[in-house]
């Protein structure tokens, strides 16, 4: 069980990554950047998940908030954006995001990138 703060401004997308994560994991819910930037200052999530579409502060000056902070610096960020512009993966990953998933969310692309971000192994293979 690890804990993953949920920076997403949107109830239904949000309401889909709880489905999808929210047995295995702690999720813990952020509406806004600054809300968010506050608490991964206090729960020292495992991953953050971004949204990068945010009003006022985006998803964009959040994670560059989030990695200019050596003690958050380390925590691993994907962003999640519904802008499908060419260039836009570039710029989440410039801006210091470690992975990018488009909207709409699909599930089993999240499990495997939020398995691949904690460093989760798949399970044993029974007889090898
Ligand atoms: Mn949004």
């Amino acid at each position: 069980m690890s804990t993953i703060l949920v920076i997403e401004d949107n109830q239904d997308n949000f309401d889909l990554i709880a489905d999808a994560l929210g047995d295995e994991h702690d999720l813990v819910h952020a509406l806004t950047g600054p809300d968010g930037l506050r608490q991964a200052g206090r729960i020292k999530p495992e991953l953050i998940l971004l949204d990068i579409g945010l009003p006022d502060m985006d998803g964009l000056e959040v994670v560059r908030h989030l990695k200019a902070d050596a003690s958050l610096a380390e925590i691993p960020v994907i962003a999640l954006t519904a802008r499908a512009m060419s260039g836009d993966r570039e710029k989440c990953l410039d801006a210091g995001c470690d992975d990018y998933m488009s909207k709409p969310i699909n599930v089993r692309e999240l499990l495997s990138l939020v398995h691949r971000c904690l460093g989760v192994e798949k399970g044993p293979i029974v007889g090898s």
